[in-house]
């Protein structure tokens, strides 16, 4: 690690986030037996407890476009509480969600990319492919909402033995896959490089200053 993360991290630290931003891999083990769950992208803002899990093991391509994904649901203003009863209420936070968050991530990529426009332009072409496929897999839950069951486990269990469950969970398992072609049929595969953690929180944390920030406004 340079010194100049180091300063970047302290630096982070005084800032005292309210949001505590956690490694992919350190999900509870409860998540992980979702079966639905991909270890390679999945990613969650849990804006009532403030915390925010993101990728650790996974491509600069999926990192940001996830991580401004999740930065959207923590904005508070506007947020439509997702339900698992209802498709188009979560359909509709998911849309939100993909339009908030970028704002707030777009401005410090910057210093991930040592100030290199052109490669943050790139990643936002890239994070604009990925929104495409996250939606059409959003799209494809909807028969999901209609398998309503008291118990949430179990409203999974029973969507994943439809055909429309197997197809999500297909298309969740192969979203890697999908993203790599899109990439390389952009000629962008520097962008296939495993995420810099370090440096990504660094980044993502400022981004979360901000929506804490203006969460802290909304409030007034
Ligand atoms: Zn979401």
């Amino acid at each position: 690690m340079n010194q100049e993360i180091t300063k970047n991290k302290t630096e982070i630290q005084k800032q005292n986030l309210e949001t505590q931003i956690i490694r992919g891999s350190e999900v509870p083990e409860e998540s992980k037996k979702n079966p639905f769950y991909n270890s390679y992208h999945w990613a969650m803002a849990d804006w009532e407890e403030k915390r925010l899990y993101l990728p650790d093991n996974s491509d600069e391509a999926i990192s940001f476009a996830v991580a401004a994904h999740e930065l959207g649901h923590l904005v508070d203003e506007g947020r439509i509480q997702p339900d698992r009863f209802d498709f188009r209420a979560t359909y509709a936070e998911e849309q939100r969600a993909w339009a908030g968050g970028w704002g707030y991530l777009e401005k410090y990529l910057l210093d991930y990319y040592d100030n290199n426009f052109e490669a943050v332009e790139q990643i936002r072409l890239v994070g604009k492919e990925i929104e495409k496929l996250l939606m059409e897999i959003t799209r494809m839950t909807e028969f999901f909402y209609q398998k309503t069951d008291r118990d949430k486990n179990s409203q999974r269990e029973e969507f994943l033995k439809t055909a429309e469950g197997q197809r999500v969970k297909l298309a969740i398992n192969g979203l890697r896959k999908s993203v790599e072609q899109k990439v390389r049929e952009l000629k962008l595969d520097i962008f296939l490089n495993r995420i810099n953690w370090d440096k990504y929180i660094m980044v993502v944390s400022k981004a979360v200053m901000d929506i804490e920030r203006d969460n802290m406004e909304l409030e007034k």
